[in-house]
């Protein structure tokens, strides 16, 4: 099953390695054919190149939209060479058996990416490159297919160890990775079209992402992983800079983005934000007059929680607060920036992993969020739902505050963060008891309360955080129970979505409470 390597058509936008790979190509007797760039930058090595419009006898032509798409290209990647009909046309028209197809395609997800316009973009979709592509893999009997830089080496150690040939083993691999290319390139157009529209629903979008590591294993050691881009260019975990630290884990990409994603829904204009996150929940999310003091008071919410956490904030870290934050031990801090002070104090911590965004993501920016089932997958729109003062509707006979508002609005965007049954407490722009992920909302209430305590007594506080506080529910309480709870814990206002059948009863509970209670017709479900 070794086939030999006589003649390469090499046609790239990436030019690097190329030169080498040309270089050792020749050496082995190699004849090389090109395109316009590619072969001009062969020549000018001094390499012997024949150019493809040789070939076709039609010189390239629209800007390069039609450069290789002619039989003489088609036949000679998708020739079987051990049919005689094959061979018999191939003789008839003149065509060369092509055995070797090496293609980096147009640069179109980094052309998006850059912020290029409409028709740069349009003239960045490669079509002869995929169409050669597809035909060389699909042939990968006989033809190598190389679509990625990574492979030059490979590729050369296989010819060295196979008199100038490769095995069929390598040749399937290679074809293997040509096509989960060619579909990432067109899921990328098509994801970017996508977002041309106005109704971008998720309606028949395809799924693929490009490899940009191979993580060291996923949830588990036993379990192997890998981390896929879909080449947007949001601020995020996918597209920081790592300043310092260890590789990031398959735990740590997914906490991180929980994190930064929470920090997100706080205006960097509206004064500095802090979340702290465990196992995607967050233990702790304050703003404050400073950055310090914002990541003090998130930490105040769950401190024996937050050892080991993940830290997200919405301004550039500062030295004070990177030297607070020094003080136990952290997996990792992401924000926009950071300054001199910060990175000085953070280079001694060699473990701490700092990431740098250059700026906040857009909480409301439509996108689309995945999740695996067996045999299949769900798509669905990013829960990019949003509410100001003036959607929420007052029931109670008590009025809210404008402390409590502030402290309810809050408590709102943090619970949209939380796994379900969420439940949030919050005093004075910090949370003082997070409830997460419980399959009933008055167990999420009790715990949330019972970390408030304990937490109350660890900084030797007489009364729990939560006295004085409001509450945020994920989803309307079903029953007064979870309610009446958050009462008991000291809670003086609730904001929830609304719509439980029983809406009449918890609202009279809240009365005979005492409470303020403001309905979002909104629900935050998060699983
Ligand atoms: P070069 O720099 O050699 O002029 O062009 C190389 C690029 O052209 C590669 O990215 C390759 O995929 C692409 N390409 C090759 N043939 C065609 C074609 O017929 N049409 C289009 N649109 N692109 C092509």
């Amino acid at each position: 099953d070794i086939a030999p390597i006589r003649r390469a058509l090499l046609s790239v936008s990436d030019k690097t390695g190329l030169i080498e790979l040309g270089r050792a190509l020749a050496g082995r007797g190699v004849e090389l054919l090109s395109t316009g760039g590619s072969a001009k930058a062969l020549r000018d090595a001094g390499l012997t190149v024949r150019d493809v419009a040789d070939v076709t006898g039609f010189p390239e032509m629209m800007d390069g939209r039609v450069k290789t798409l002619h039989p003489a290209v088609h036949g000679g990647l998708l020739a079987l060479r051990d049919n005689d009909a094959h061979v018999k046309a191939m003789d008839e028209h003149g065509i060369g058996a092509i055995d070797l197809l090496v293609v980096n395609l147009y640069p179109f997800e980094s052309t998006v990416a850059g912020g290029a316009d409409y028709d740069t973009c349009i003239e960045n979709i490669d079509i002869g490159g995929p169409a050669m592509i597809r035909a060389a893999a699909k042939n990968h009997g006989f033809v190598n297919v190389v679509v990625d830089t990574e492979d030059y080496a490979p590729l050369l150690e296989q010819m060295e160890a196979n008199d100038g040939g490769t095995t069929l083993a390598f040749r399937q691999k290679l074809a293997m990775t040509a096509y989960s290319r060619t579909a990432a390139y067109d899921s990328a157009v098509s994801t970017w079209m996508a977002a041309q529209q106005s109704d971008s629903a998720p309606r028949r979008r395809t799924v693929a992402g490009s490899l940009a590591q191979v993580l060291r294993y996923g949830e588990n050691p036993h379990q192997s992983a890998s981390f896929y881009l879909d080449g947007s260019a949001r601020p995020g975990v996918a597209t920081a800079q790592q300043l310092q630290g260890k590789e990031l884990s398959y735990n740590n990409i997914n906490d991180t983005d929980a994190a930064f994603e929470l920090a997100s829904e706080f205006a960097p204009d509206d004064g500095p934000a802090c979340a702290i996150i465990k196992h995607a929940n967050p233990c702790g999310v304050a703003r404050a007059a400073t950055l310090k003091e914002a990541y003090a008071r998130a930490f105040d919410c769950d401190r024996t929680s937050a050892f080991g956490g993940i830290i997200a904030l919405n301004q550039r870290l500062d030295g004070a607060t990177a030297e607070e934050i020094a003080q136990i031990f952290t997996e990792v801090v992401i924000a926009p920036g950071a300054d001199e002070d910060a990175r000085r104090i953070f280079e001694a911590k060699k473990n701490l992993r700092l990431l740098i965004t250059e700026g906040m993501a857009d909480p409301r920016e439509a996108a689309q969020t995945i999740r695996q089932v067996s045999g299949g997958y769900l798509m669905q729109d990013k829960d990019n739902g949003h509410i100001t003062a003036d959607d929420l509707k007052v029931v109670t006979k008590r009025q809210p505050t404008d402390a409590e508002m502030a402290d309810m609005l809050f408590a709102w965007k943090v619970a949209k963060h939380v796994k379900s049954n969420a439940i949030v407490y919050v005093k004075d722009g910090a949370t003082v008891g997070v409830g997460a992920g419980q399959m009933s909302r008055v167990d999420s209430c009790r715990i949330a309360a019972r970390k408030s305590q304990d937490m109350a007594e660890a900084l030797g506080l007489s009364a729990p955080l939560t006295q004085g506080s409001v509450v945020a529910s994920d989803a309307f309480f079903p029953f007064a129970d979870g309610l009446l709870t958050a009462a008991e814990a000291g809670a003086t206002a609730v904001i929830h979505p609304g719509g439980s059948m029983r809406d009449d009863k918890v609202i009279e509970a809240a009365d005979e409470a005492g409470l303020a209670m403001v309905l979002t017709g909104m629900r935050h479900f998060r699983h």
